[in-house]
């Protein structure tokens, strides 16, 4: 495989942006090489500008569930374009979204849209402090909830796989109203809340964590935040950015019967253009600005481009079948891998939730992310090169769960898994 315009175009991007990336993991830090420069993308495939093709279980990070470039969604969003690209001002699709997220997550009885899922669990925490009245917020170890301030602790992927423990530029005061507890683990969640319960505004987690491979909650783990919540009159925060439209249609909370009182979402629900959502209870929305006291404001929140690619791809994915179809793709893939490394005598565990899966080099059973950071980096990092040689395109970091599309077909599976035999092999090769 060819990378010399990817390697080109990076070092060219590297003089005008930092890392030559618009987001840190782009750069393949923690897995070494060019990071493949994209020129487009169509259904499973996406292609860089050296002209390789690969088959894509990144898809944006999250959004891409229907495919790359479906002709419907771009449909959609020519529709809206002709119409004028942003108003400023409020438009009836804005409503049609909101109602679609609504019928698909009845918890979310009102919602404000936003343009990312950074924005979106920093307004929903905003909410939570003011509606309490309290300032400390409980987080989950490795689990990401945007790059905000208070949020940078503890959190998984992207910081964890450059090794910076929070970020400098985030000052003590800040992280200091954040705790951070082991993700699954409910006595040292029930210990935090015996300790600072009166002060702790919400609990915010990924319900099936996403930011540290793919590490589902453990039976009665988000049952039991939500009894701990009301115990201590914190309210409950799932942010479902990744999980939303991802795990079910009406997501984690859906999946595993348990209602937060605020839900964030992001990623699928703008199709693939920047659009976020944060909700819950109407009696703490209408707490937001202007109904309410609590400010929160965007240039291009509701933008009718976003709006057209969110509402096309939600419409889209109350097919029937559409669930079934993503979790048989995610479970193939992930119990082929893992027969695979059972055969060499790899250590090796899988997760898979509806349209997500993950691996970790680790024999299992992974529930924390002290557990997942035990996997072993070396071999990740060759099994991802090999892939990527043979045109599997992954997220670059064994911290990142994977996502399946609706264009993912069986033969797609199957040369996955082929290429997933050779990298097997050639990772014991390495040893
Ligand atoms: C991606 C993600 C975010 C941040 O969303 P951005 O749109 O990248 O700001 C927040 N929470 C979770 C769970 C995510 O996966």
């Amino acid at each position: 495989m060819d990378h010399a315009r990817s390697r080109r175009e990076w070092k060219r991007a590297q003089r005008s942006i930092p890392g030559g990336v618009n987001s840190p993991v782009r750069a393949y830090r923690s897995v070494g090489g060019t990071p493949p420069f994209i020129a487009s993308a169509r259904g499973a495939r996406i292609r860089d500008v050296d002209g390789n093709e690969y088959i894509d279980y990144v898809g944006s990070w999250g959004p891409m569930i229907l495919g790359h470039a479906h002709p419907k969604v771009l449909a959609a969003v020519r529709a809206a374009m002709k119409l004028g690209t942003s108003f400023g001002a409020p438009t009836p699709r804005e409503s049609d979204l909101a109602e679609a997220v609504r019928r698909a997550m009845p918890s979310m009885e009102m919602l404000r849209l936003v343009s990312s899922g950074t924005e979106a669990t920093m307004s929903a925490l905003r909410l939570a402090r003011g509606v309490t009245g309290r300032a400390r917020i409980l987080k989950f170890d490795g689990c990401y909830h945007g790059h905000s301030d208070g949020l940078l602790v503890g959190a998984g992927s992207g910081v964890a796989t450059l090794g910076i423990p929070g970020s400098p530029g985030v000052p003590k005061a800040m992280t200091d109203l954040t705790i951070v507890a082991p993700y699954n683990d409910l006595a040292a969640t029930r210990a935090a809340f015996e300790r600072w319960g009166g002060e702790i505004a919400a609990v915010i987690v990924e319900p099936v964590a996403g930011n540290m491979g793919c590490v589902p909650p453990v039976p009665g783990f988000l049952a039991g935040l939500r009894t701990l919540c009301d115990e201590f009159g914190a309210l409950l925060v799932f942010d479902e950015v990744m999980t939303g439209f991802r795990v079910a249609r009406g997501g984690a909370q859906k999946l595993y019967r348990v209602k937060p009182d605020l839900t964030t979402l992001g990623k699928i629900v703008g199709g693939g253009l920047p659009a976020a959502a944060y909700g819950g209870r109407r009696d703490l929305m209408r707490r937001i600005a202007p109904e309410g006291d609590i400010y929160q404001a965007g240039t291009l929140s509701g933008n009718p481009l976003a709006v057209a690619a969110g509402l096309e791809t939600l419409r889209l994915l109350e097919a029937k079948g559409v669930y079934e179809a993503l979790t048989t793709t995610a479970k193939t893939l992930a119990s082929g891998l893992e027969t695979l490394a059972r055969e060499r005598g790899i250590p090796f565990c899988t997760a898979s939730v509806g349209g997500m899966f993950g691996f970790f080099f680790h024999p299992g059973p992974v529930e924390s992310f002290a557990q997942a950071q035990q996997s072993d980096a070396a071999r990740f990092r060759s099994f991802f090169a090999s892939m990527l040689e043979s045109g599997i395109y992954l997220a670059p970091s064994p911290y990142e769960a994977a996502f399946v599309s609706l264009a993912h077909r069986p033969r797609d599976v199957d040369r996955t898994l082929e290429a997933a035999r050779k990298a097997f092999a050639r990772s014991i090769r390495a040893r």
